[in-house]
Formats: C-alpha cells, structure tokens, sequence
C-alpha cells in the first residue's frame, strides 16, 4: 500500500499517462494540472445510482482537470478548461464536513485521479474531524493499483466508468490505446477491495429505500452507434465481476458544444478526430429497444440503467454557481465564490 505524500507530484507517474513532470515546480503534465489541488463546484447531487443518491443526495465534489480528457466529455469546462480554484488539504476536509451537515448520503469524488495524495489527505483529515459518512471514488477508471492502493481504507465506494475495451476507440478517443488493459486492472482491484453492502432507510415519504455503503459500481456510458464496444464491455463484466459489482448503464451521451473562443484550431480539430469515431448524437430508440434485450440476456445479478434522455439537462455550466438544473444539484461550494451559505 502507497502511503499518500505530495511528493508523489514530484516526476509524476501517478495515472498510466507516466509523464514524469515535476508538479510540484508548477510544470502540468497531460492532465494539466500542478500540484495545486482544485475545485470547480461541490454540493448534493440527486442524479446518481438511487442506492448511493439514497434521499439525501450524493455530496459531490467536481475537481478541476483529468488524466483522460474524452473528446466528448460533458465536463469539459473543468476536465480540460481549466476551471476551478485551488484549496488547501484543510478547506478540502471542510467541504467534506460541510456537505455531511447539509445531509449528503456521502462524499462523491468525481475525476480526482491525477489528485490521489492530496485527496487522500483531504479524506484523513475530514475523518479525524468527524466525517463518518461513506465516501466514493467516481473516476474514469484509466488508474494505476499502485496510486489506487493509497486510497484503500478512505473509500467505501467504487465507481468507475469502464468506458470501452476497444483500444482503437480508446486510442481514437482518449489517446489511450493502453486504457482497456489499466482499466480493467483498476476495476477488479475496486471490486476486490470493498464487497457490497447496503443498509435501508425511509425517503420523504416513508417509504423504505436501499442506501450503498460499499462496493463497486461499474459505469459503462454507451457510444451512439458502438453497441458492439458495449457488447465487449459486458461479456466481461459478466465473465468477471457479475456478482461482485453491480453494473450501470448510462445512456446520457449528449453531444457536447465545441465554442472556438475556448479550444484552439488544432485542438478543434483533434476533437472532430476524435468524435467520428462513434456517432456524435442521442442514443436513438432503436438502440435504447437493442440495449434492453442486451441486459436480459446476460441476466445480470444487478443492473442499473438511465430511461432514454432526449434534451441536454444533463450538460452543467460550472460557470454559474447552479451548474445543474435546481431539481439535480443543491451547491454549496462554487470555485468563484467559495462556501455558498
Ligand atoms: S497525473 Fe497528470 S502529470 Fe501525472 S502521470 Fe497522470 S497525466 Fe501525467
């Protein structure tokens, strides 16, 4: 087990991309990030699994770049714009304890993977101030057991988005031919090191609800016109974890804008590039009916999936303190102007 330290920023070989840059003398590596730990947004989230959004919401924690960057990501503004603002281990630990008290069901941390020292951190020290509630690992899954390993004891709750085990689509996508083979490795590891466990409690309306307390949720967000890369990704989960994970299938895949004032040409064009890999659109009925028939045939002990979305609610503006729509998200903590209350 890694013991986390901020000098793992020092020559960086934290996430599969091995950059080997020194974070910690401001220089940013693929992830285009320092050793600055950043924030774009925090707060309840009501638009996760319902066993882990449970009735008080998923206390959400957005930070601020990515050792993935997909092409198509509905996070762009902070996964690859940059967005955010940097906090100390101590005020990290305070967002913690603040979405507890406003009733989080557990801290969700989403894309810290290129972070894992600092977050670590963070964790320990909410923990040693009082933060009792489960906290979750919500990543791209392209990680390392080695850097994973420094979080074994801090995280409850695995949820990693198995995005494809396709390396031509990775390689296309992500510039990550080696995805499938670390993600893979990472996921087992996730389903291995915590077993599934739930306890119940009454919603709103009395009515008795399942709440996730640990274990691994695998994430799969289906690309418009790739089923067959769908396809893979279930044969192995079936093969491997069926049983041990539960399985969620997202089908928000929403296209996301691509405005000329925040990307430049060549990037513009690494991204048409890279979106004409699938087909850049909704899910269809078509293929939402073929999805379906999909999860009845393996006969999934467990399984998740999104109803068809036919609008983009599910594209945030981490620009406005509301990045959600209100029914979604309650912030309470926005990178411009810190605790909201
Ligand atoms: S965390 Fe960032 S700098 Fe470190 S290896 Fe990954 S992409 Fe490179």
């Amino acid at each position: 087990m890694s013991v986390p330290s901020l000098n793992f920023y020092n020559d960086c070989t934290l996430c599969p991309r091995f950059c080997g840059v020194p974070r910690t003398m401001g220089v940013k590596g693929f992830c285009r990030e320092t050793s600055d730990l950043r924030i774009a947004s925090a707060g309840l989230h009501f638009g996760e699994e319902p066993p882990i959004t449970a009735s008080g919401g998923s206390g959400t924690i957005f930070i601020t770049g990515c050792s993935l960057r997909c092409a198509f990501c509905q996070n762009y503004q902070i996964s690859q714009k940059e967005m955010g603002s940097p906090v100390s281990i101590e005020e990290f630990a305070r967002i913690c304890l603040v979405l507890q008290d406003a009733g989080a069901e557990n801290i969700n941390i989403v894309t810290g993977s290129h972070a894992v020292p600092s977050i670590a951190l963070g964790l320990e020290n909410a923990k040693k101030k009082g933060l009792i509630i489960p906290v979750c690992w919500n990543s791209s899954a392209y990680e390392t057991v080695e850097t994973l390993s420094m979080l074994d004891g801090l995280v409850d709750l695995w949820l990693p988005d198995l995005k494809t085990l396709n390396p031509i689509i990775s390689e296309a996508v992500f510039k990550a031919e080696d995805y499938p083979k670390y993600a893979k490795k990472a996921v087992r590891w996730m389903a291995d090191n915590k077993i599934l466990s739930f306890t119940q409690k009454k919603d709103k309306e009395g009515n008795l609800i399942d709440k996730m307390l640990s274990g691994t949720v695998v994430r799969h967000l289906i690309l418009p016109g790739r089923l067959d890369d769908t396809v893979l990704v279930l044969d192995w989960f079936k093969k491997h974890l069926d049983g041990k994970a539960y399985l969620s299938l997202m089908t928000q895949y929403t296209p996301v804008p691509s405005p000329d004032e925040l990307y430049t040409k060549t990037e513009q064009c690494e991204r048409c590039t890279s979106l004409s890999s699938f087909q850049n659109r909704l899910l269809n009925e078509t293929e939402f009916s073929s999805i379906i028939s999909l999860i009845n045939s393996y006969e999934f002990e467990q399984v998740f999936y999104q109803e068809l979305t036919s609008d983009t609610d599910w594209l945030p503006d981490f620009n406005a303190v509301q990045p959600f729509s209100n029914a979604l998200a309650k912030p309470v903590w926005h990178w411009k102007n810190g605790f909201l209350s």
